[in-house]
């Protein structure tokens, strides 16, 4: 072998792709929070290990993929759907990597943090009405598509099959094996609720007694940034209301406190949702006598240290 053609060999298996370090994310135990309910064990899926950020990263590199394999995205097209920041920020990332255009509907309200990292990776938004919430950002996401046929993939994480089923390829799997089969118990919370209904389908399907936990906002007007309340929404095409078999509302005070339980007791810096997560879990433990809990925490606390709620002493 020549020296040039072992260079070049050597080179091409040099260091790794962002996009390959989607997934694989560590299932951390909450050994001080267990004390106050040691008859379960309670295990967080820490999703803001994902490159973007947060659980979306899956959801989103699934939707690219499958668009990509069936010749719905291609090259010309530029890359839209609504969201209400983290698939966004996992699009505008993909894109970047993979050299799409990205254009994203986002609720002007959404944090400045999120809007500079959209910005960042180079997307293009459009900011929709605020009271409007993540349904205005739907609705013009539509409008645009429907306007220029053919300019756009309108990735409509809502309808789209890719989203739900990332989470049954994936995160449901790894959890089946960081547990060793031992979870009973699955707690999330919804948005598109693809993480939910892809999650809970792949551990149902290695164990049909797993009990499947949604969670939900306690009213429309909520601090829970990324979760919907079903009731008062367009309701995601992939939702399946009967397929949880429990429902929990969780109210944003509650969700709060859990969070910076989660910053002090346990060093776990998370956003709203994730406390949302823990909140659930905790009263699902106190109504059992035994089991494994496994949260999804979907993002990190970063992006909203700005929220007075770190601080607050209720
Ligand atoms: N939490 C946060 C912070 C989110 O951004 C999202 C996504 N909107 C969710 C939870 C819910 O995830 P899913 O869309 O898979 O239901």
């Amino acid at each position: 072998m020549t020296p040039s053609i072992l260079g070049t060999a050597s080179k091409m298996s040099l260091g790794t792709d962002v996009l390959s370090r989607i997934g694989h994310t560590p299932l951390l135990r909450l050994r001080a929070i267990e004390r106050s309910v040691p008859h379960v064990t309670l295990l967080a899926k820490a999703e803001w290990f994902n490159p973007g950020g947060s659980v979306k990263d899956r959801a989103a590199w699934s939707i690219v993929r499958a668009a990509e394999r069936s010749g719905q995205l291609t090259r010309e097209q530029i890359l839209l759907d609504a969201t209400s920041g983290n698939t966004g920020i996992a699009y505008a990332m993909i894109g970047a990597a993979k050299g799409y255009r990205v254009t994203l509907c986002v609720p002007s309200n959404v944090s400045q943090s999120t809007l500079h990292t959209l910005r960042a990776y180079g997307a293009e938004l459009v900011l929709t009405n605020p009271l409007e919430g993540s349904d205005g950002a739907i609705v013009e996401a539509r409008r645009i598509a429907g306007a220029s046929p053919g300019r756009y993939y309108y990735a409509d994480q809502y309808g789209n099959a890719a989203n739900w089923r990332a989470h049954y390829e994936t995160t449901g799997v790894e959890i089946w094996e960081q547990t060793q089969g031992q979870v009973s118990h699955l707690v999330a919370g919804m948005g598109t609720s693809g993480t939910l209904m892809g999650t809970g389908r792949r551990l149902k399907a290695y164990n049909p007694s797993m009990h499947v936990v949604a969670l939900e906002p306690d009213s429309p007007l909520n601090g829970l940034e990324g979760l919907k309340h079903m009731a008062s929404s367009i309701v995601p095409g992939i939702y399946d209301p009967a397929f949880p078999d429990q429902h929990l509302e969780i109210a944003t005070d509650e969700a709060y406190q859990a969070a910076r339980r989660l910053a002090r007791e346990e060093g776990l810096l998370v956003g709203p949702s994730s406390g949302a997560a823990l909140a659930g879990a905790l009263q699902v433990a106190r109504a059992i006598e035994q089991g494994t809990i496994v949260m999804i925490f979907p993002d990190g606390g970063q992006k909203y240290l700005h929220e007075t709620f770190w601080t607050s002493d209720e």
